[in-house]
């Protein structure tokens, strides 16, 4: 007899599985991976199979599973121990991580809906029996006589209509007379047509609107949804309805996606030669391929190497081996350009590329996602999220700029993409390619030691110059103007010039806003979040105060919240206060702003890169956003304004961010046949981060932090957790982190060193007080271990699941 108990993980923030049985006419369906329909505490949620049993744990009472969702598993079998490892190593729950890894559950609707109880029907007999009602009797009875009549659930949404409806739900559920579930159904995607030149129509095209159309589909653009061509062809819908009549135009329905991907121009990319350090990179992972076994490459190479030029030609080879790929990128931003570039490279030779992020709507994700699956696309460029793509035999995966904090997701699953990629290659025997100029200290101390294999490309491509940098000092700016000005005098002349010349300015300003703290100069109070020990940061154009933390945002005080006093007073300059201050010092000049302020959406993101490569754009002000990646070939000048804000965060790798991201950011300028150069203005012109950054000596840098790192007992010499105990109430949160230390603090007999409880960085946040337990162990199973007992020693305690957040290999301290 087929297995008919499942053990389902579901996306609720909860540690274990959940045993369902599957009933008589779907055992034939489910399989480990499939995704299915279950009742969870009068909820339905969607829910996927990992294992199958005979038998049922004993004592549980088992529910049967409404529904399956797929006819083929979602999740191919090495996804599902992938998922296992990521729950596993970041004590993370099973569910969330599961509900990370499966697609948009697009197909699916659910909304709460209310039923009659036994109970509601006496009461609504007992009511329509009485003459005399009160007010509220009267909307009882207009609300249970709507769902008696109807003989089915009302969906929430509908009591809205009724007034005093939502009331009298509230009181009529209070009450046990109606009962709160889940309605689900499914949803049709919304679907377009796509319109194609019949490849096999014959017979002329007289008429010159059905030539102009002929030509639009063939020559220039291809297939194209109906609307996209009226607009392009100039044609009316009378011609379309004509040609299709006459069998020459073909046509389907498709669910409906963002309109970009259909404009994409044409793009050819350049057809490099290798050069000897490039050809010896490709040659190593070529071998690795063909052997066949797990292998980590780290590619090391300065900014405009030529690295991603290396690794897309390993992507070939994986694909000529039979083999998948993976490329991750850590913004959203790069996977457009990288998709494009793949697009170019691969899609054409019906190896289908898919791009996947967050940010896609999730129809396009779920699209996306299930080319993937299906394996009509064997290459997948995407940021973090996309390691969980369900790619099969896979061969490859890259990641590129693997140093970069945006590869931790700071929320559960609190997973590394990158070393979560390693794994994945592992789990598959594939090659995984870490690839960057300033590699993170972890990846660097690996190919040292020998773990990883170490690729370098020693030079720029042609042998071009990396630009040289300049440091400006501030506080010498300031004795010489008395003015404490973001963009210095020297900046000011470089940016000048170059216009003059015609050739393009990067601005770099690690701030979003117009300033990014208000303080009354009468009681030295500055304006702070509501539900976060953090200042508020000032949005000109929005005209308010707004937490970049929670959202919180309060208009622009006119006076102090404090003491009433008007003498407020903005400090700090953001990206949009140096955007103004450039248009006015240049108002000849066409000055763009890319930050998440102006580029919400891939759209936005695209309009304003692009400008700024097509030359539409002089000056370009952004946060890191504009620092990776981009290949821009008229930037001569790279200003950076403030480049140390990050060195005052209490954070152990403050001095390897700035470092990495000034590199990153000196290595926009001189990429094309120009020559280029770089302004980097601070307080303190003597660090060693800045003063390496600008020489881009990243292996003296390395040696200095790795000292570093060894004599204070941080990675890669140990492994990090950091525990944060949260609670609305500070009393709870105190009591909890008190017990937790009773349980810590003997742990350091077995050489775990454990930091706190202290208040976390950020005291408060989401109106949450935090205290922080940083544990530091020499060995990775120690920790693993501590770990586990601890959740084990809350549970035991009654300390709720979701008070105790665990971060293992955090990134950030906050
Ligand atoms: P990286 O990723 O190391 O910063 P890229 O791979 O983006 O560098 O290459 C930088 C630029 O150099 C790109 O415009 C690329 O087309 C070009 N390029 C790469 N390899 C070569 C080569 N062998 N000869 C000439 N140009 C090259
Ligand atoms: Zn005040
Ligand atoms: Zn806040």
């Amino acid at each position: 007899m087929a297995p008919r108990f499942c053990e389902v993980a579901l996306p609720v923030p909860l540690r274990t599985t959940f045993t369902y049985e599957a009933p008589e006419s779907l055992t034939e369906l489910v399989a480990p991976g499939t995704r299915v329909v279950v009742p969870f505490r009068n909820r339905a949620l969607v829910g996927v199979v990992l294992e199958l049993a005979n038998r049922a744990p004993e004592g549980t009472k088992v529910k049967l599973i409404s529904e399956v969702l797929d006819p083929i598993p979602a999740l191919p079998p090495k996804l599902i121990d992938l998922g296992r490892w990521v729950a596993d190593y970041y004590v993370a729950p099973i569910g969330e991580v599961f509900r990370g890894m499966l697609p948009p559950p697009v197909e699916m609707e659910s909304e709460r809906a209310l039923w009659l109880t036994a109970a509601g029907r006496d009461y609504f007999a007992e009511l329509s029996a009485r003459g005399n009602r009160s007010e509220a009797e009267i909307t009882d009875h207009a609300l249970l006589h709507l769902i008696e009549v109807e003989d089915k659930p009302l969906r929430m949404s509908r009591l809205s209509k009724l007034p005093g409806g939502e009331a009298a739900a509230a009181r009529l559920l209070r009450r046990g007379q109606l009962e709160a579930r889940d309605l689900t159904r499914h949803r049709k995607p919304r679907m377009r047509t796509i319109v194609a030149w019949n490849p096999e129509a014959q017979g002329e095209t007289p008429r010159a609107d059905e030539e102009r159309i002929r030509k639009v589909l063939t020559s220039e653009r291809g297939p194209l949804p109906l609307p996209a061509l009226l607009r392009e062809a100039g044609a009316k819908r009378s011609a379309i309805d004509r040609l299709t009549r006459q069998g020459k135009l073909l046509m389907w329905q498709e669910p409906q996606a963002a309109e970009d991907d259909w404009f994409e121009a044409d793009f050819t990319p350049p057809a490099n030669v290798l050069n000897a350090d490039q050809s010896r990179a490709l040659g190593e992972i070529e071998g690795w391929l063909a052997a066949g076994e797990f292998t980590v490459g780290l590619l090391y190479g300065v900014t405009g190497s030529g690295k991603t030029e290396v690794y897309l030609r390993a992507v070939r080879q994986a694909l000529d081996r039979g083999r998948t790929a993976l490329i991750l990128v850590p913004e959203v931003a790069l996977t457009l350009w990288l998709g494009r570039l793949c697009r170019a490279w691969f899609g054409s030779a019906g190896e289908g590329v898919a791009v996947l992020h967050s940010a896609l709507p999730e129809a396009e994700r779920s699209r996306e996602w299930w080319r993937v699956r299906r394996g009509e696309a064997r290459v997948v460029v995407g940021a973090r999220s996309a390691v969980f793509a369900p790619l099969e035999n896979l061969g490859l995966v890259i990641v590129d700029e693997e140093q970069e904090a945006s590869y931790k997701q700071e929320e559960t699953p609190r997973y590394n993409g990158r070393d979560t990629a390693i794994v994945r290659a592992k789990l598959e025997s594939a090659v995984a390619v870490l690839s960057s100029a300033t590699p993170s200290l972890e990846s660097f101390h690996h190919a040292r030691i020998g773990k990883y294999h170490l690729l370098q490309l020693e030079s720029r491509v042609e042998n071009r110059p990396l630009a040289p940098v300049e440091i400006v000092d501030l506080r010498e700016d300031f004795r010489r103007t008395h003015r404490a000005a973001a963009i210095s005098e020297k900046l000011r002349t470089a940016i000048s010039e170059g216009l003059a010349q015609g050739t393009q300015a990067l601005v770099l300003i690690n701030r979003r806003g117009y300033a990014w703290s208000v303080l009354c100069r009468s009681c030295g109070a500055a304006v702070q979040c509501e539900n976060c020990s953090i200042s508020l940061t000032y949005h000109k154009k929005r005209a308010r105060l707004v937490c970049h933390y929670c959202g919180y945002s309060i208009p622009v005080p006119r006076r102090c919240p404090k003491c009433d006093s008007e003498h407020i007073h903005f400090f700090g300059e953001g990206a949009e206060q140096i955007e103004e201050r450039l248009r006015e010092l240049f108002s000849q000049a066409r000055v763009g702003r890319l930050d998440r302020d102006t580029a919400r959406t891939k759209r936005e993101y695209q309009q304003v890169l692009s400008a700024f490569a097509a030359g539409r754009l002089d000056i370009l002000v952004g946060t890191q956003m504009v620092a990776k990646g981009h290949d821009f070939q008229r930037v001569t000048l790279v200003g950076v304004v403030s480049a140390d804000t990050a060195l005052s965060l209490p954070d152990f790798r403050a001095a390897e961010r700035t470092f990495q991201l000034l590199t990153q950011v000196a290595g926009r300028a001189g990429r094309g046949e120009l020559p280029g150069a770089v302004l980097v203005e601070t307080y303190y012109p003597e660090h060693y981060a800045i003063q390496l950054a600008a020489q881009q000596d990243y292996p003296t840098f390395f040696e200095r932090e790795l000292h570093f790192r060894r004599l204070m007992h941080y990675p890669p010499f140990t492994a990090l957790a950091n525990i944060v105990v949260r609670d609305r109430k500070v009393e709870n949160a105190i009591r909890w982190s008190r017990q937790l230390a009773a349980f810590l603090a003997p742990q350091e007999s077995r050489g775990v060193k454990v930091l706190g409880p202290a208040a976390a960085p950020i005291a408060r946040l989401k109106r949450e007080y935090r205290f922080q337990f940083l544990l530091k162990a020499p060995r990775r199973t120690q920790l693993s271990r501590i770990l586990a007992e601890c959740l084990d020693f809350c549970s035991r305690k009654e300390i709720p699941e979701t008070a105790v957040l665990v971060d293992v290999d955090p990134l950030s301290l906050f």
